[in-house]
């Protein structure tokens, strides 16, 4: 048992006590309330909550444990979160509210107070799996973003420290999972955004293969590049929660039928017998010596470990950013033309179609949103589509074969996740290209389609840094044993804010 106060241990660690009754999922469920009691209007890391039925939840999960059906079950009773990106079912085919339903706004004004007839495919599997739903947490609007500052409903602080942000889009789901409010929590990553708020607030963050988890019921960004994926507090965790989440579901048909290996079995370790690439092209310019530093002594962990470290080149990383901000936009372009104030959410109720449209448009969405729609619009223009987005997509390729040709002689690849550690909220808000050069590490993976995750690999002026392990595709358990067997015998697996141990729930179960 550690000593950790019961809102801030892992999943794998409350699951055991859940079986052994030592715990009970309301006293789990009680505990993350507590702290988001205390914490969550000055973190301001949940959009919506529903605490009853998250406690009716619990009781019905507690019955069924009391039945004796934990055992295969690993997530049966854990309290979670859902960025407000993923639909949750809120009212009937006719409108009508259904209990416990919380409404979806993707960190928008223009889907404000919207409310969903349909669960997204996330929140059945999670149902499925026996969680329980705590609310949703707050986002960079459209899960554009990479500091959580770009939502309408104001910035999410990071637990580590309240002046800097907690990493984004996915930042209100990085910071309740620090911060003790959910065992895990799911985010979005499109460029970046699980494994740059995970590394930003010392959590686990897992971006699967693209293809491997549903992406139904998902507010679309840009549909190419999306993925779904958990934050946690350990690897295990994330191997738990992965289960849980992944396979083939019709309704996507991004999604790809192939087995789900039990990721748990993975975590042999052991990482001998391994060949591990480092990136050379990954230590980017501009990335603070802190971070640098703290990386370069997690691959030297691993060396000792036993696995083999060469060092690799992805010669077109640096084209990675630039070939992000054609794609990415010009999918959101085409995206959020369904927001036109007649068949979703916000309507400016002007007389005229266009005036309509206009008004609801330009009062519904935020700046960094309007520059994507524009940036996207004009690279799918006549004329301009074949110097940009055709462009753009060619280098794609390249960026892509670059990866699997690296990937056939090496197992698996380290990097930085981020190039800095979490900024003051504010620093980057009048300089878009500073902001998007945090997702230099992380972009590339998804315009290759790969699976990446981020490890906790120790501090930086106080504050976490994450080691980033990329994978080859639907190669997840590879990188779960990689970085599992990293938080073995690096010893983070508990680092938990200054916050978290000061109290707000009894310390042990
Ligand atoms: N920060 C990147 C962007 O703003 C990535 C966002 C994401 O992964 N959703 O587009």
């Amino acid at each position: 048992m550690s000593d950790l106060p019961l809102a801030d241990r892992s999943i794998t660690e409350v699951a055991r006590a859940l079986r052994d009754r030592q715990t009970t999922a309301r006293a789990l469920t009680d505990a993350c309330l507590a702290r988001i009691d205390r914490d969550a209007e000055r973190l301001n890391t949940f959009l919506a909550l529903d605490a009853d039925a998250a406690r009716r939840a619990a009781d019905e999960a507690d019955a069924a444990l009391a039945r004796g059906e934990g055992s295969d079950r690993p997530l049966l009773g854990i309290p979670y979160a859902l960025k407000d990106i993923f639909v949750t079912r809120a009212v009937d085919w006719d409108g009508g509210e259904l209990p416990g339903g919380l409404p979806t706004t993707a960190g928008s004004l223009i889907l404000e107070g919207y409310r969903s007839p349909y669960a997204s495919a996330a929140q059945e599997a999670f149902e499925r799996a026996g969680a329980i739903l705590l609310g949703k947490t707050n986002c960079d609007e459209f899960a554009m973003g990479s500091s959580n500052e770009n939502s309408a409903y104001g910035p999410v602080r990071n637990p580590w420290d309240e002046s800097t942000v907690p990493g984004g889009s996915s930042g209100g789901s990085s910071a309740a999972v620090a911060g003790g409010q959910a065992y895990f929590a799911l985010g979005t990553d499109t460029g970046g955004s699980i494994r740059q708020p995970a590394s930003l607030t010392g959590t686990v963050g897992l971006k699967p293969t693209y293809g491997r988890v549903s992406r139904f019921g998902m507010v679309a960004f840009a549909s190419s590049l999306d993925q779904a994926g958990p934050f946690t507090r350990t690897v295990r965790d994330a191997a738990l929660v992965l289960g849980a989440l992944a396979g083939y579901d019709p309704r996507d048909s991004t999604s790809v039928d192939t087995p789900v290996p039990d990721y748990a079995a993975a975590l042999t370790g052991e990482v001998r017998g391994l060949r591990i690439g480092v990136p050379r092209e990954f230590f980017v310019a501009g990335m603070e010596p802190g971070v640098e530093s703290a990386v370069r002594a997690a691959i030297d962990v691993l060396r000792e470990l036993g696995a083999e470290i060469v060092e690799v080149s992805l010669p077109s990383t640096d084209r990675g950013l630039a070939t992000y901000y054609i794609i990415a936009p010009a999918e959101a372009s085409a995206n959020l033309a369904r927001y036109d104030g007649v068949r979703y959410g916000v309507s400016a109720g002007a007389g005229e179609l266009w005036e309509n449209y206009e008004r609801t448009r330009g009062s519904g969405f935020g700046d960094e949103v309007k520059r994507r729609i524009m940036l996207g619009t004009y690279a799918l223009s006549a004329g301009y589509y074949d110097a940009y987005y055709v462009k753009a997509q060619q280098v794609r390729t390249l960026i892509k074969d670059e990866f699997d040709a690296v990937l056939a002689d090496v197992d698996a690849l380290l990097a930085p996740t981020s190039p800095n550690v979490a900024f003051k909220i504010g620093a980057k808000m009048d300089d878009p290209l500073a902001m998007y050069l945090n997702d230099a590490c992380t972009l590339p993976v998804n315009i290759a389609g790969l699976p990446g995750i981020s490890v906790p690999c120790g501090l930086s002026e106080g504050l976490p840094v994450g080691l980033q392990v990329i994978g080859r595709a639907f190669d997840e358990a590879t990188i779960l044993r990689v970085a599992d067997a990293y938080e073995r015998a690096a010893g983070f697996a508990e680092l938990r804010p200054p916050t978290a141990r000061s109290g707000g729930e009894p310390v042990s179960a």
